[in-house]
């Protein structure tokens, strides 16, 4: 995957490079079920620091 504004690597976001800053994103996968939510994934570029979300689709 390439970085929208800098051509550079981007790379999934864990817990240990964001903290708990997107912990939103982190939820229990059958909470976000029972909530009706699809889980969302950051990545961040490795160049210049950019986040993009993606979201990932539940099944069914
Ligand atoms: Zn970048």
């Amino acid at each position: 995957m390439e970085c929208t504004k800098c051509g550079g690597k981007m790379a999934e976001g864990t817990k240990a490079i964001f903290g708990e800053v997107f912990g939103c994103t982190r939820r229990d996968p059958e909470k976000l079920e029972e909530l009706n939510l699809d889980r969302v994934q950051p990545y961040y570029c490795t160049e210049c620091g950019y986040v993009e979300f993606f979201m990932e689709k539940r099944k069914g």
